[in-house]
């Protein structure tokens, strides 16, 4: 089934293609300068997360395309972001005063760790041992300057340690200095204190909190004072989530995924579960058809370094145009006009010469002339800093599309998604859950899968899964970014985005290939960045490019037509990587004055309150992985602005509660004291836990589904 594939770390980027903010530890000490400085090879790329100086620092990135997966967090003044890059771009922000405090993945950890997956899978299967295992496994006081007012104070116990998180406001909202400090105590008396971190968005102040914080045990009293004199109430700590779904049955079948599953994979395994399942399982081809894994063809016509023109095929280099070749030459003669031709897959040039038979084309008339008498073959760009310069002869070069992949199809991709149900004719509540927009993210499909299959294997055997599936319309659809996700497993692991290019000029150069591509998750037309909102970016380089407008790609309009197209889906949730967030609409706001998408009503956000609490719960059965109540809520709140992004798109134009995931949360490290981030590509045992405790959160929005359902019969 699975096969040799090549590898190839792709080495460089062009310009930041990823920024993942993520939480520095206010209250816990922000991290030391390591002993050993991290650094790595120039041309070796890795996701670093990086104490930067100040916020400036972050703005600057931002503003070179850097795309954020987590929110920004700062503490006195730093911050810290987990950031893909390039050593020479770890090196000048080490220079520019950053210091880079842990590699939470190189470049070539993601094919490793795939191939240890594959390995560790054939020996399972060899020996026999085959998956799935069954059965187990608040006002304020008063004060001299500033009040104090609760907003949240919750603790939680996992894997046997007791952590406590507060979130508290000041109404000296404008005082950048104030120092919020909380006290707690134990029920056996044991006391402590840890400071806050104010938290500011989009240059407006939100509140003060800190991150989960050790305690010896349940918490029962919590204070907090200020700097100026500030004094909160006393509030006793809520235990979150405080819900728990049903236990398993004995029997209960689970543990269906044991290696990463590239898209080709993911095929397979949705006819073999179409196959198996008959009588539970529709496969549905979603109606547009990706470019699939396919590039234009390109060549240096000359050398980069001195003078070149970029010449790229029109066609894809598998439509016959890999290996055409391209130069110039010169006629050897006096007073020849610039002549192009094309012959036996060969693209010849021939240089302009003056009186003395000396060549006189420059770059920009090689390019004019190619583009004029072979544009149904051809495109050609200067390349950037080569404009005006003499053309020299050249060549022959071969065009190349320069993809990896020998086992990938290059053809258009046809995304499916599986629809599970006994009655699948719209009757009953429709549930969506979606995975892999973002290409690199390789656990999201597994969770989406791992929940599709113990809904369809445990229909057979438990009365209770059978009944939800009698209930409720299940739609997954598991790779929504297939050719991207082709691309990340076998050219350039951290690919985000899909494989088109709107690139213009000399943004074409091959040398930015890594970083051409939709950001499909801000491609959607709700709080789109063509409306004003923030969080998307108009940069075909960038890490976060919208598109040419909204819906121009083919896997948005995939979501957008399967959800249209089945008006019974009334809950949906979005599977994305990593950090450990629940997330709910609005999910952008325009910059000036921060004004969000409209809140939901106080029903609605009850609503999604409570399922998110029963649903965080269902996912700390599997292994004790809480999700912090301070990640859990509407994205612009708990994570930052993400415009045209496609939960928005379901929520307010077509009514579903749809839900976003972070899978992969933070680990904590009782050693060092820190939560440590996994990465978009963790070893495979760390991507076997999340695709089994998140998929029995799906589970659990399908009991949330049928429970919505059963209310609104009884009411309606
Ligand atoms: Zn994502």
């Amino acid at each position: 089934m699975i096969v040799r594939r090549r590898w190839t770390a792709a080495a460089t980027t062009a310009i930041l293609v990823s920024a993942v903010l993520s939480h520095p530890g206010p209250g816990s000490a922000a991290p030391a300068a390591p002993a050993n400085p991290i650094t790595l090879a120039a041309t070796e790329t890795a996701l670093v997360r990086v104490q930067l100086r100040d916020q400036a620092q972050l703005d600057r990135l931002v503003a070179t395309g850097a795309d954020l997966a987590n929110r920004p967090r700062a503490r006195d003044g730093r911050i810290l972001a987990d950031l893909v890059l390039s050593g020479t771009q770890l090196a000048d922000l080490t220079a520019q005063g950053a210091t880079a405090v842990q590699i939470v993945q190189r470049a070539g950890d993601g094919s490793r760790h795939f191939a240890e997956s594959v390995r560790a899978a054939q020996t399972r299967t060899r020996a026999g041992l085959r998956a799935p295992a069954s059965g187990q496994r608040t006002t304020a006081a008063a004060a001299a300057v500033d009040t104090l007012q609760v907003q949240q104070a919750y603790w939680w116990t996992t894997s046997g340690q007791t952590f406590l998180q507060a979130q508290l406001a000041t109404t000296a909202t404008d005082d950048p200095d104030v120092e919020i400090t909380v006290s707690w105590r134990t029920a056996d008396g044991a006391t402590g204190s840890f400071p806050l971190s104010r938290f500011e968005d989009s240059g407006e102040y939100q509140y003060h909190y800190a991150l989960p914080q050790p305690v010896p045990s349940r918490p029962v009293q919590l204070t907090a004072t200020s700097s100026l004199g500030g004094v909160s109430r006393a509030v006793t700590p809520s235990l979150w989530p405080n819900a728990a779904p049903p236990a398993l049955p004995a029997g209960y079948q689970k543990d269906f995924i044991d290696a990463y599953l590239t898209p080709v994979d993911i095929q397979a395994r949705i006819k073999r579960l179409a196959r198996q399942y008959r009588d539970l399982v529709d496969v549905i081809d979603l109606p547009n058809q990706t470019q699939g894994y396919r590039r234009n063809a390109a060549a240096y016509l000359g050398d980069p370094a001195v003078a070149a023109v970029v010449v790229e095929s029109v066609r894809f280099g598998d439509q016959g145009m890999n290996g055409v070749q391209v130069r110039t030459v010169d006629p050897g003669r006096r007073n020849r006009p610039l002549t192009v031709s094309y012959r036996d897959r060969v693209l010849t040039v021939t240089l302009a010469t003056d009186t003395a038979g000396k060549t006189v084309s420059t770059t920009d008339e090689v390019a004019a002339a190619i583009n004029a008498r072979q544009p149904n073959r051809f495109r050609a760009t200067v390349e950037d800093g080569s404009a005006g310069l003499p053309m020299p002869v050249a060549g022959p070069a071969r065009l190349d599309d320069g993809l990896q992949g020998t086992e990938v199809p290059a053809r258009p991709w046809t995304v499916q998604a599986l629809r599970l149900g006994v009655h699948r004719d719209g009757s009953r509540v429709g549930v969506l859950a979606y995975s892999q927009e973002h290409a690199r993210e390789w656990a999201t499909p597994l969770v989406t899968l791992e929940f599709a299959e113990r809904m369809l294997a445990n229909a057979r055997t438990d009365p209770a899964t059978r009944e939800l599936l009698e209930q409720v319309d299940v739609f997954v659809i598991p790779t929504v970014n297939p050719d991207g996700a082709n691309y990340s497993f076998n050219d350039f692991n951290f690919q985000r985005k899909n494989l088109v290019n709107h690139c213009v000029g000399p943004a074409r150069d091959p040398k930015n290939r890594t970083s051409w591509g939709v950001d499909i998750n801000r491609n959607y037309t709700v709080g789109s960045y063509f409306d004003g909102y923030v969080g998307a970016s108009a940069n075909c380089l960038s890490g976060s490019y919208a598109g040419t407008a909204e819906l121009s790609e083919a896997e948005s309009r995939n979501v957008v037509a399967l959800a249209e197209s089945h008006p019974n889906i009334k809950f949906a949730m979005n599977v994305h990587s990593y950090g450990g967030y629940f997330m709910w609409p609005p999910g952008a706001y325009r910059a000036d004055g921060r004004i969000t998408l409209p809140r939901p009503s106080i029903d609605e956000s009850t609503l999604f309150l409570n399922s998110a609490r029963r649903i965080v719960g269902a996912i700390a059965q599997e292994r004790g992985t809480v999700t912090w109540p301070s990640q859990t809520g509407p994205v612009a709140d708990v994570l930052y602005s993400a415009a045209g992004n496609s939960a928005d798109q379901l929520y307010y134009e077509l009514g579903i509660f749809a839900w976003d995931f972070e899978v992969g949360n933070d680990r904590w490290n009782a050693t060092t004291g820190e939560w440590e981030g996994v990465g978009f590509q963790p070893p495979f045992d760390e991507a076997h836990g999340e695709a089994q405790e998140y998929a029995g959160g799906l589970v659990e929005m399908v009991r949330v589904a049928r429970d919505y359902a059963a209310a609104q019969a009884a009411t309606g």
